[in-house]
């Protein structure tokens, strides 16, 4: 049977789907799993689409040395051995920039590679992760046809003002501007809601992506009007160790008066902030919720009333608003967390209904609140095989 394979590559992590095409090509998943502590002592589990362990494997120590490249190796030997009588025929990757130009997914050839290298100064801790996965793979199988999935190509239909810092005209035309990011997962969202409530998905909506990154996207009839995530996958929402929206002057405080590095000052945003930084506990929601220290109760808070107060600006962009989506780890299975943000939604008709929240209903606002609130799974290795299948093939007709 044909199939694709989805990656997503980042810096510690490799996660994959398989997914087999069915008659109408549309993407069914086979099996999926992840590589992890890459660097460190990798180890790999993979499962069946009914959750079946195929895999569980440590490379312990002797591992520390191996690289993304080795251990994609390693991955397409055993799915050369294991997965007998499937033909992989394309792999999509996740690039989280696409830039100014790449609007859509596309097949990478030498040119695009050398484009989307060129962009690595954006996005310095992720980018370079997609790009080696890719030219790994070309080393591998240098025919297979490999299609970049981009996390900021689904915010190209915002308004141009969306994109704009309040700085001088040259440097955004130079690129310093809101990209937004989580794009796979919005555009996954937008045609899941389509399918579960038609009504809904015309309307003016926010989706709320809250897992260890976090962002908010507003569409209108399923397209992105604006988002919270900038320049960099830093800005907008508090997340897992990203402190989100900041005043940049505590940034320069903290060079100019403190005597940080820029390297220091990296490290503190990206991975020492967020619900880590303010709780001094962990990072992590579930562990947060199951402490009674007031620490990590204030940061579910700080959590919880800024996503409500960017619920509201957002609202501002759509020109209203008539629902909103809640998904990824915590968007999905975090009942408190979204009762805290829903009760400060209130005053705009939002009417959570407590009991269908607790159980993680897809529909979680009664039927009379003038704001319709639902959860939808998200599943951006899907969208990546999704769009990779039409890349090769074309729309379906
Ligand atoms: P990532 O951005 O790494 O993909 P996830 O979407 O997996 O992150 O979200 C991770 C967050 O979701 C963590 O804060 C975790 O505590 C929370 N989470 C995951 N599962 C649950 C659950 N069953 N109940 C409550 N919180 C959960």
């Amino acid at each position: 049977m044909r199939a694709v394979v989805s990656l997503n590559s980042g810096s510690s992590s490799i996660k994959f789907g398989l997914f087999m095409l069915d008659g109408d090509r549309n993407p069914q998943p086979g099996a999926a799993g992840k590589i992890e502590r890459i660097g460190l002592d990798p180890r790999c589990s993979i499962r069946d689409a009914s959750g079946v362990s195929l895999v569980e494997k440590d490379w312990f120590q002797d591992g520390a040395a191996l690289t993304h490249a080795d251990l994609l190796s390693w991955l397409f030997e055993w799915a050369a051995s294991h997965l007998a009588g499937h033909e992989v025929i394309a792999i999509g990757h996740r690039v989280v920039h696409g830039g100014i130009d790449f609007a859509t997914p596309c097949l990478v050839d030498d040119f695009v590679l050398a484009e989307l290298e060129a962009l690595c100064p954006l996005a310095p801790l992720h980018q370079p992760h997609n790009l080696a996965a890719i030219r790994a793979i070309r080393s591998i199988a240098p025919a297979l046809p490999q299609i970049a999935c981009f996390d900021t190509a689904f915010h190209h239909s915002r308004p141009a003002l969306a994109s704009r810092f309040a700085l001088p005209r040259a440097l955004h035309d130079e690129g310093i501007r809101r990209y937004g990011f989580h794009g796979l997962s919005y555009e996954y969202i937008a045609r899941q809601l389509e399918q579960v409530d038609p009504d809904m998905a015309k309307g003016r909506i926010v989706a709320a992506h809250l897992g260890n990154g976090a962002s908010l996207c507003a569409m209108a009839g399923g397209k992105s009007v604006d988002t919270t995530m900038g320049f960099t996958a830093l800005d907008g929402l508090m997340m897992g160790t990203r402190c989100g929206a900041l005043d940049p002057g505590v940034v320069l405080h903290l060079q100019l008066q403190m005597g940080m590095s820029a390297k220091e000052v990296e490290t503190l945003l990206y991975n020492r902030s967020g619900l880590l930084g303010v709780s001094g506990i962990s990072s992590d929601m579930r562990s947060l919720s199951q402490s009674d220290r007031p620490e990590a109760q204030e940061a579910i808070d700080l959590f919880a009333w800024r996503a409500a107060r960017e619920i509201v600006a957002l609202a501002t962009s759509l020109g209203g608003l008539d629902g909103i989506v809640f998904t990824a780890g915590i968007g999905e299975n975090h009942a408190d967390v979204r009762s805290r943000i829903c009760r400060r939604l209130e005053w705009l008709g939002l009417e959570m209904d407590e009991l269908a929240n607790a159980a993680n209903a897809a529909l979680i606002s009664f039927p009379d609140s003038r704001l319709k609130v639902r959860i939808i799974p998200t599943d951006e290795e899907r969208m990546i095989a999704s769009h990779t299948i039409t890349t090769l093939f074309g729309p379906r007709p």
